[in-house]
């Protein structure tokens, strides 16, 4: 090994696998430290890849990558205790390629694409865990993996250990998140034929969809369930924000059951054996809250910054362009021997001009919306069912008396109520 790596990365999830892709690429020597068996072997997502963004960092990636079905419908679901209302969108310019998303299993994707970096000349080294980092005369010089001999230096160490990142918090960047900032997610990995999967969710042979769930499947707090089909299997998780767990007393794990055994979710899942079970954090501290990025000799990329938007369910893909960013900004400090904060610093401008500022900006008053008005995912998908029910039942009763009905339901949510949340809906997407 060198003796001075012009950069550690610590974590191979995709935030750190595309930064030392793009560093060794540009001839930086770069090694790769992972706590895990292998890139992959301890991650956790829902997930929905997208493609653009990946093709952007990794052209060719469709003909490659271990991906599971290309996302071909949305579906957004509300759940009362026995109710459910539904949106889908389903086209046929949305169902050929180039898709917009694909489902991906972590554990072989994360595998397939440490390889990439690997390719470009970054050494790649799992079951490393860093427990600290190197200082010298207030820089982070190289890390510690607690082993003997298990002192690594670098110009710069790039932070990408993901969600609640012990690291960026060592180097003083930010404080432990508050329950507020992070939700916590319970996901399984149910097993199930191909063709079962097809008949259940009414897809053609190979294609994919995404549900995204609300309402009783958190119990009506912040958050969502989700399902997502691979070929072979099911991804169903739910989460919500911890600090609601915490407030509630609600389990996740008890959460998840309460949601597979809903009526309208058990019959998607039935017969299938739970292959895989996992529980995860999400930070969602958001634009508002964001941590420094950068210090001397160290930068901090992916969820580790909390470069996650919820709303739009996109993470990964935030993840991997922080990292190339991030990677530009150390390839430039590398041509100029200058790893300063001042020098790094470069790396959060670059993020300003990105789209991942541009939405976490765009997302930023959403969470304290939302986690402000918790009758939101509690009553309106109730009254909304009763509506529904009364308009759809032919029971005899004149139409006109039924839209009566109807009105006068809608009458009953307080009115002050009603309209601030659509203010504050409006003034929080806007
Ligand atoms: C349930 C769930 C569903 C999600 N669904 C989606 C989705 O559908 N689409 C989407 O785009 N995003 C989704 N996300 C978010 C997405 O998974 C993350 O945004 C993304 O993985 C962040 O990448 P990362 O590389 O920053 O962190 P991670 O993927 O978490 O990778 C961090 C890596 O660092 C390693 N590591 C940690 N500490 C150390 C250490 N001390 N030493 C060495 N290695 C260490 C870990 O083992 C891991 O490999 C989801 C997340 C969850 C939890």
């Amino acid at each position: 090994m060198d003796d001075v790596f012009d950069a550690i990365v610590v974590g191979a999830g995709p935030a750190g696998i595309t930064a030392s892709k793009e560093m060794a690429a540009a001839g930086l020597t770069v090694v790769v430290l992972e706590r895990g068996q292998f890139p992959g072997a301890k991650n956790v997502w829902g997930g929905i890849l997208y493609r653009e963004p990946t093709e952007a960092i990794v052209p060719g990636f469709e003909d490659e990558a271990p991906l599971e079905r290309p996302i071909v419908e949305q579906r957004y679901v509300m759940l009362t205790d026995d109710a459910m209302i539904g949106m889908t969108y389903r086209s046929e310019r949305f169902a050929e390629p180039p898709f917009n998303a694909y489902t991906v299993l972590r554990a072989p994707f994360d595998r397939w694409y440490a390889t990439k970096a690997e390719e470009a000349g970054a050494e790649v080294y799992p079951e490393f865990t860093v427990i600290d980092l190197l200082w010298e005369d207030g820089a982070v010089v190289g890390v510690t993996t607690g082993d003997p001999d298990g002192e690594l230096q670098a110009r710069c160490v790039v932070i990408a250990d993901g969600a609640n990142s012990l690291l960026a918090q060592k180097i003083g960047l930010h404080r432990e998140w508050a329950p507020i900032e992070q939700a916590l997610v319970a996901k399984e990995l149910i097993a199930l034929p191909s063709d079962t999967i097809e008949a259940r969710f009414a897809l053609p042979a190979g294609k994919g969809t995404a549900l995204e769930i609300f309402g009783e499947s958190t119990a009506g707090l912040l958050g969502y369930g989700f399902i997502y089909t691979n070929k072979e299997s099911l991804s169903i998780g739910t989460g919500a924000l911890l600090e609601d767990l915490i407030e509630t007393g609600i389990n996740v794990n008890d959460m998840l059951d309460r949601f597979k055994a809903h009526p309208a979710i058990a019959p998607l899942i039935a017969g299938g054996e739970t292959i895989e079970y996992s529980g995860h954090l999400i930070p969602e501290a958001g634009y508002n809250r964001l941590p420094q990025v950068f210090a001397d000799g160290a930068v901090v990329i992916g969820d580790a910054a909390q470069l996650v938007n919820p709303v739009n369910r996109e993470g990964a893909n935030l993840a991997m362009l922080s990292g190339r960013l991030a990677a530009r900004a150390i390839v430039e400090a590398k041509a100029s021997d200058d790893f300063s904060a001042m020098a790094l610093s470069r790396y959060r401008e670059l993020l300003d001009d990105s789209v991942v500022m541009a939405d976490l900006h765009k997302i930023r008053n959403i969470t304290d919306f939302a986690h402000a008005r918790p009758h939101l995912l509690r009553d309106y998908p109730r009254v909304l069912s009763g509506m529904f029910e009364e308009y759809l039942r032919v029971d005899g009763v004149p139409k006109k008396a039924k839209q009566k009905n109807i009105v006068a339901m809608a009458k009953r949510l307080p009115k002050r109520r009603l309209l601030d949340d659509l203010i504050g809906a409006a003034r929080s997407l806007t």
